[in-house]
């Protein structure tokens, strides 16, 4: 009640002065996208708060360009001082050439880069050259080496330039990049954390920015090995609460000043009473703090201007405002105080004296850990307050009592031959952890072995066992192994910030190798290739035939006795070719050979194809017949529920157990009875894969732990991938106050890598480690149609430069024939393709008369039968009684009609009728 006072009392202050001042308003103009809504609340409240009458012109939908000068001239007739761009992209070219064109200013408050040289154009956001020293500076304070470049696709990398030089220049970086495309950013992700990378610096827009942080969680990519530094001045607006016990390092910037700012407080207020949200100062957008300043800084340097008049311009006469190179003058010279502190320009209207905070996420929420200021990146770790150092003095004094499990490989009793005393009698991961620990902050330290990690034994009275029970009685000060921060133990006890990130997952026994299938030379190309390879021969089965007919060459004399044949035959019936087809991709050959130009070009570039097809398919042939596979009987905890013979389990008392308990899955909980009904959980890890490695069972285990086990029992696997996202942390009493030191510590060792190494040791190294070396699958790699599709491309453009060469041939042929006859060029073309069209008929008669008026068969046949019965009778003086002709069609025609009947159907099939 108290606060809607408050924020009426600020409203009420802030309208009177509008009010009174509303006969000199000036008008501004604002573009925004129709659904934009936010920012033209902000556009309007921050206009009217420094009285000016807001104008605004909405953009129906994003990439619209055609309605954008339309808006901007009827602005400009409405006599606007100037314009708030918050459309951006190609929209903000034309605004920039038509406020070149007036002379009006055009206040830009977005990232994109637009052609800053125009005279107009005055940009809030800060310059590209600002982030790229930035960058630099902040990646040689981390003393990253190589790191991965996130960026969307269709968006500038002039923030990045910098950095994607370094690569170049020396070989200190490496310096990889990937693009985000679509919607889903998981498959690049996924790339990304196969490929081992684990810095990562992202340019992509606050809109996009929560979706590609899941997806990374998704992925695993938020753990503690993975650091990144995000350029969006939004990111510690999102809700980070997720990401922040993950270990993850997350750098991140602040444009905004939010110290010492009451007007970021009253905006903020307004902001939430025009929209009915509940929104804090640090949870604008910075575009929408921008557009306050942008406003501000109208504002300002109108009070520098006296006797500003506003102007009614129209595009169509090139109008141009005579204040308004003044206005901008002023605009880029003044030097004002925003709600992003110094608002400073350069000549060409560019940001590029900015100050940052530079922010870090940690567990314990967001911190500013320096800034940026001047060209100088200042880094500071958070202040630590007096009356916490005396405290810590009290650590450096005290012995504490750390509990440890001798669980492999977080402690293990020493092996020895002669007696150990106190600390000595362990070793192991969680030992080296603690004396590090002990060594930055000075206290000392005694262990006890308690290997109950701790449930809730009453949950009515809230009496927890094991570990949890004794920190919360401080029977102990610290719990140290595989201990997983879970919700429940952490409403009885405090978590330090985690040292390790994990997820549950399958151990099973490697299963025994299959021979390959009956018709597993099949799998050799995949299926869609051998679709692709049978349609390609029937098609270039077609293509053969019709370029066989355009072909002039390949019309031939099948009688070669005869010198003057009046009629050709073609080889390219469909048989034929479909035989010269798959005669090569067998590596037979066949006995047709072509002889035009285009036929033989189609039939090399076949030639190489296959070449090409059957070199790939035998060298990977032999892989696909002898490699014997591991056919595992399931691969999710799914199938493996389906899977009736096989038996499943987890530790009895352990957070894996309980995941199932608590699971809302069907399947894991039906999974969890089954496992207490049938008594297949086992009291600890070194049981559970003793029983997975002996018969047929599924052991669910914390990843860290079956990658231990795989570095020394070769034959078992991970069967899957993670069922859900953890981490181990050092346990303590509720409110301990050793925790804040603890968790200090504890960040300096990762981030020197001091865990990295501790775990390298204790998994590869020690007892047993790195015995099964990297398990390597001999990979049987299917070839696609991406492998193939370069073959595939070549035969196809062969095919086209083929028919180009046989079309141009034919058009040459009915050229000389038009000519020869005297007849139109057209006639002889549509004469052609009617033929060739017919797609039947190998032979084609020689010799063509002039076309006749009236063109009849009969007519045709009248002209030209004295040439006919010429050359038949001498054929057939010659050839009836020595030559039979081999051409059924040719041979059936001659048999025995009159010549003059011949004559006739010589002239109609010269009809291609
Ligand atoms: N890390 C587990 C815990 O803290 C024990 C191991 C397991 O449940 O798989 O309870």
């Amino acid at each position: 009640m108290l606060r809607m006072i408050v924020n009426l009392l600020f409203l009420i202050l802030m309208l009177v002065p509008c009010a009174i001042k509303g006969a000199e308003e000036l008008k501004i103009g604002g573009i925004f996208y129709q659904d934009d809504d936010d920012l033209k609340v902000v556009f309007t409240l921050s206009a009217k708060l420094y009285n000016f009458t807001p104008t605004i012109r909405e953009l129906s939908q994003r990439g619209e360009t055609i309605e954008v000068s339309k808006h901007v001239c009827s602005l400009a007739e409405e006599g606007v001082i100037g314009i708030l761009d918050g459309v951006g992209f190609q929209a903000s070219e034309i605004i920039q050439a038509l406020c070149d064109m007036m002379e009006l200013p055009h206040v830009f408050i977005r990232h994109d880069i637009i052609d800053t040289k125009n005279w107009s154009v005055l940009n809030l956001y800060p310059a590209p050259s600002v982030y790229n020293l930035m960058l630099e500076e902040l990646i040689l304070h981390k003393e990253w080496k190589n790191f991965t470049l996130i960026y969307l696709k269709g968006h500038s990398l002039l923030r990045l330039s910098s950095l994607l030089m370094i690569g170049n220049d020396t070989d200190k970086y490496a310096v990889s990049v990937r693009e985000l495309e679509g919607t889903d950013y998981r498959n690049v992700l996924v790339n990304a954390k196969e490929n081992g990378y684990t810095n990562f610096v992202v340019d992509c827009p606050s809109k996009h920015l929560e979706r590609l942080l899941r997806h990374a969680q998704q992925v695993g990519l938020m753990a503690d090995e993975h650091s990144y530094i995000i350029l969006s001045p939004d990111l510690f607006t999102l809700d980070m609460e997720r990401y922040r016990y993950g270990g993850v390092n997350m750098t991140g910037f602040r444009l905004m000043n939010l110290t010492s700012n009451y007007r970021l407080w009253n905006f903020t207020n307004l902001f939430n009473l025009e929209t009915g949200k509940n929104m804090q100062p640090e949870d604008l957008k910075t575009i929408a703090v921008l557009i306050h300043d942008a406003m501000l800084v109208f504002s300002a340097a109108l009070a520098k201007l006296t006797n500003t008049q506003p102007q009614e311009l129209y595009c169509e006469n090139y109008d141009t405002w005579m204040y308004g190179s003044s206005l901008l003058n002023f605009m880029k010279t003044n030097k004002v105080d925003g709600l992003t502190r110094a608002l400073v320009f350069d000549g060409l209207g560019q940001r590029s004296d900015v100050m940052f905070d530079v922010l870090e996420l940690t567990s314990s929420g967001n911190q500013t850990v320096g800034y940026w200021k001047s060209d100088r990146l200042i880094i500071e770790r958070p202040f630590v307050p007096d009356a916490e150092i005396i405290e810590e003095t009290v650590l450096r004094n005290k012995t504490l009592k750390v509990l440890i499990a001798t669980t492999p490989p977080y402690a293990y009793i020493k092996e020895s031959e002669v007696q150990l005393q106190g600390n000595d009698r362990y070793e192991g991961f969680t030992v080296d952890l603690i004396e590090k620990l002990s060594d930055i902050l000075g206290f000392g330290y005694e262990f006890e072995i308690e290997n109950d990690y701790g449930k809730i034994i009453d949950r009515e009275s809230g009496k927890w066992g094991g570990m949890v029970a004794k920190l919360m009685e401080e029977r102990a000060d610290l719990a140290l192994c595989d201990f997983t921060i879970t919700a429940d133990r952490q409403s009885a006890i405090d978590f330090s910030i985690p040292f390790m990130t994990l997820g549950i997952a399958i151990l099973y026994k490697e299963p025994s190798k299959q021979p390959p299938e009956m018709f597993s030379f099949m799998a050799v190309f995949s299926k869609e290739v051998w679709y692709y390879m049978v349609l390609i021969q029937l098609g270039l089965g077609m293509i053969m035939i019709f370029v066989g007919r355009i072909s002039h060459k390949e019309w031939q004399n099948i009688v070669p006795c005869i010198e003057q044949p009046e009629e050709l035959s073609n080889q390219f019936s469909f048989a034929n070719s479909v035989w010269l087809i798959i005669g090569s991709v067998m590596q037979q050959g066949s006995e047709i050979a072509p002889i035009a130009l285009a036929p033989r070009m189609i039939t090399s570039i076949w030639w190489f194809f296959t070449m090409v097809m059957v070199a790939s398919y035998v060298g990977i042939l032999v892989a696909f017949l002898t490699v014997e596979k591991n056919v595992l009987p399931f691969n999710t905890p799914e199938e493996l529920y389906e899977h009736k013979s096989i038996s499943y389990g987890a530790k009895t008392e352990g957070s894996t157990i309980g995941f199932f308990k608590g699971s809302r899955n069907e399947i894991y909980k039906k999974m969890y009875q089954k496992m207490i009904s049938r008594g297949w959980t086992v009291a600890d890890n070194e049981i559970g894969v003793a029983i997975a490695e002996n018969t047929t069972y599924a052991y669910f285990m914390e990843s860290t732990s079956i990658q231990y086990y795989r570095e020394r029992h070769c034959d078992l696997l991970q069967v899957g991938g993670l069922l859900d996202q953890k981490s181990y942390g050092i346990g303590m009493k509720k409110n301990s106050p050793y925790k804040i030191y603890i968790d200090d510590a504890l960040l300096k060792l990762k981030e020197s890598g001091e865990i990295q190494k501790l775990k390298t040791i204790w998994w590869q190294e020690r007892r047993g480690g790195g015995k099964c070396g990297e398990k390597r699958e001999v990979e049987q790699k299917q070839l696609g149609m991406k492998n193939m599709l370069g073959a595939f491309v070549v035969l196809g453009v062969g095919c086209l430069f083929g028919l180009l060469i046989s079309t141009l041939d034919m058009l040459w042929g009915v050229f000389k024939r038009s000519v020869k006859y005297n007849t139109s060029f057209k006639y002889e073309l549509v004469e052609e393709l009617k033929f060739v069209i017919k797609f039947s008929g190998e032979v084609k008669p020689v010799k063509r008369p002039p076309k006749t008026d009236d063109g009849s068969a009969e007519a045709l046949a009248e002209a030209e039968g004295k040439d006919e019965i010429k050359s038949l009778r001498s054929h057939y003086s010659i050839k009836s009684t020595s030559t039979q002709r081999t051409h059924h069609s040719h041979s059936s025609r001659h048999s025995s009609n009159g010549l003059n009947s011949l004559s006739i159907a010589f002239a109609k099939r010269r009809e291609y009728t």
